[in-house]
């Protein structure tokens, strides 16, 4: 018989709609086409071309698809999730670009900005003619952004700004930041123009994990804003928690584009790699390794449909999310480092795509939530109590 995908194992495209199914060839074949040939050098260089990428994704339709309005494609969670799984498929680093923007700086506009905020930023992200940036994270706080210690007071009726966030992706590319501040009244959320005096952002560098990814610290020194700057409907951390929300949701399905692509890589090189007279595929010990993570990404794949039907009809709780976000993150890790250890000595270069998603999946399996903070998340929900402090 001829071999069959993972997908073709669990039937999953019986899932899924024909139009489902065309969005997620049409990213597969950018991803393909645009992407794939030039990644290993860009992971290499840590150097990603960023502003003409981002146009192509914004003619790609990619932006903000999730969001209804302002140029923005409006299609359903499930087709964003297979966008996110085929972009992470070539790289995590692209994946997350696309995240950032649509998930964490559009969502938070479209959810919680005023109307003015939402026709000056969103058609041009859409486009992707501008480009988004989410600073949560500091330099001292990350699993507890409530301990943040960036803060934005009111002079007369602007809004001045200062502090320092770590680690944010899209910093030194960006146009726009969504910057979460500690206020008297709490925490609120801020639409800074990256070209207002007072704000840089250095560039992260000696990533050895998503380098085709730009990662910044932002600096905020005396960042002076109209009132106007500041989102209107976001009022305390549930404003940051529900962008995070959305970018997780993304992250489930995008992470197990990266394991597919390792074990499809896995099975291509068994099979044309003899080892004592004979393929490595018709060993058994190497049969077992690939049926056991065809196992978990086939389940991956369920669960992730799961969560996007629940998603559609409005009915996924956070704990959910998180639930997905633990799972399909933990397994394609793991996915990755059995696939690398297939391939052997090759396993380590960049001429196959295996160690570069390994070393990827190290930040997802941090940002949006650490494994070890939604497993937290989880034990609340199966207990009641809460234990992360
Ligand atoms: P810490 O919070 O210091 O955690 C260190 C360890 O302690 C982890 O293992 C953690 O799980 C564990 N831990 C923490 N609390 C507990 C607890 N209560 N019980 C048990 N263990 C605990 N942030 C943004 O705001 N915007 C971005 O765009 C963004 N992009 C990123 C891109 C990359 C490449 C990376 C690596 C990070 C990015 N982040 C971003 C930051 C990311 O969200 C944080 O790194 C993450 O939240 C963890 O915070 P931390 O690194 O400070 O680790």
């Amino acid at each position: 018989p001829a071999p069959q995908s993972v997908s073709q194992l669990f039937a999953i495209d019986s899932l899924l709609t024909s139009e489902e199914l065309a969005i997620q060839e049409t990213v597969r074949r950018f991803g393909a086409d645009k992407i794939r040939p030039h990644i290993a050098e860009w992971f290499e260089e840590g150097k990603l071309p960023a502003r003409e990428l981002a146009k192509e994704l914004g003619q790609l339709g990619v932006l903000g698809m999730h969001l209804e309005g302002y140029g923005c494609a409006g299609l359903n969670a499930t087709s964003y999730g297979l966008a996110c799984l085929e972009l992470e498929a070539v790289d995590s680093g692209i994946r997350s670009l696309v995240s950032v923007q649509g998930s964490l700086a559009m969502f938070a506009i479209h959810n919680w900005g005023s109307e003015d905020q939402k026709n000056e930023w969103l058609p041009k992200m859409a486009a992707g003619e501008a480009i988004g940036c989410f600073g949560l994270t500091e330099p001292d706080f990350g699993s507890n952004p409530g301990g943040m210690r960036t803060n934005a007071k009111k002079d007369g009726s602007d809004w001045v700004l200062n502090g320092t966030k770590m680690w944010i992706t899209n910093g030194s590319i960006a146009d726009v930041a969504i910057v979460w501040a500690r206020t008297d009244d709490g925490v609120r959320g801020f639409v800074v123009p990256t070209d207002t005096p007072g704000f840089s952002a250095p560039e992260i560098k000696a990533k050895l994990s998503l380098r085709a990814s730009v990662t910044s610290e932002l600096v905020l020194e005396n960042v002076r804003l109209p009132e106007s700057a500041e989102l209107p409907k976001a009022k305390g951390l549930r404003g940051p928690l529900s962008c995070l929300n959305e970018a997780r949701f993304g992250i489930i399905f995008g992470a197990l584009g990266a394991a597919r692509d390792c074990l499809e890589t896995a099975i291509s090189y068994a099979q044309d790699r003899d080892v004592f007279d004979k393929p490595l595929a018709a060993y058994q010990l190497t049969q077992a390794k690939l049926a056991d993570m065809a196992l978990e990404l086939g389940k991956g794949q369920l669960l992730a449909i799961h969560l996007s039907r629940l998603k559609e009809k409005g009915e996924v709780a956070s704990e959910q999310v998180s639930t997905g976000k633990l799972n399909n993150v933990r397994e394609a890790i793991a996915i990755a480092r059995e696939c690398r250890t297939i391939l052997g000595a090759n396993g380590i270069t960049l001429e196959y795509p295996v160690i570069r998603h390994a070393n990827n999946l190290e930040s997802v399996l941090t940002y949006e939530g650490t494994s070890e903070v939604h497993q937290l998340v989880i034990g609340q929900a199966l207990t009641g109590q809460a234990a992360f402090r």
